[in-house]
């Protein structure tokens, strides 16, 4: 099976965290499949970053920001990668633009158009993991673009439908999805599953757990979505028909 695995800030906190994860996609590969790995930047480096430029200038240039911000995941993609090796995993990182991740050219909020390269399935043939840097694209100028907040979810769930993989695994830091936000209320009820239209509807309603774009795109190329948690075990939540 080809599955895409993306880990979210809170699962990429610190070594421990990385290690977790990277020996999680490794096991995936030596059960036989092949793993594609979605990176977000670690913690709240993003929100540092935007702050970081918001010191220099007041409104940065939105093309700026985006080649910028887009390094918070390029330096996860690259601790990841070098995770995997330490566990004797073959192993390759990719930007978003050395991936192929093609957008439109609306920086800080830019949609997916397609995949202009098959460099992620020759370097999977070739035994690697391959974890890509989230949250980012390439305009047709060959301009760096981001996907909008927390749009490393649109990343996975984009290459799942383009690479036809088989699911998407979503790993954050909630078991999966909830009527309402389980961090701040106690008595939230957890689905097993919930299907794409009223997983739109959530996440449009500013449910944080999966980015919104995400969901039209797995919705529209019926891409199986599992939400789970990074640190407790089980199946958390499938996002289906
Ligand atoms: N790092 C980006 C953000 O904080 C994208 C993501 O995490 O999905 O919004
Ligand atoms: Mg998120």
């Amino acid at each position: 099976m080809l599955i895409v695995q993306k880990y979210g800030g809170t699962s990429l906190m610190d070594a421990d965290r990385i290690r977790t994860a990277a020996m999680r996609a490794a096991h995936g590969v030596k059960a036989g499949d092949q793993i594609v790995v979605v990176v977000s930047a670690q913690g709240k480096t993003t929100d540092q970053l935007v702050k970081n430029a918001r010191d220099i200038l007041d409104q940065p240039s939105a093309r700026e920001m985006d080649a910028y911000l887009a390094a918070g995941e390029q330096m996860s993609a690259g601790l990841m990668t070098m995770m995997l090796h330490s566990l004797g995993q073959k192993a390759v990182s990719l930007t978003g633009w050395q991936a192929g991740l093609l957008t439109d050219s609306t920086h800080g909020n830019a949609r997916v158009i397609g995949l202009s390269s098959d460099r992620i399935r020759k370097e999977l043939d070739a035994g690697n993991i391959v974890v890509v840097a989230g949250f980012q694209g390439i305009n047709e100028a060959g301009d760096i673009t981001t996907l909008g907040r927390g749009g490393s979810d649109t990343t996975a769930v984009a290459l799942a439908a383009l690479l036809g993989a088989d699911l998407c695994r979503i790993y954050t830091d909630v078991d999966g999805v909830y009527d309402k936000d389980p961090r701040v209320f106690p008595d939230a009820v957890k689905f097993d599953r919930i299907s794409y239209k009223d997983m739109l509807e959530l996440a449009r309603g500013g449910a944080q757990v999966l980015h919104d774009r995400s969901v039209e795109l797995a919705m529209q190329y019926r891409v199986p979505v599992q939400v789970l948690s990074s640190f407790r075990p089980g199946p958390g939540t499938m996002v289906i028909d």
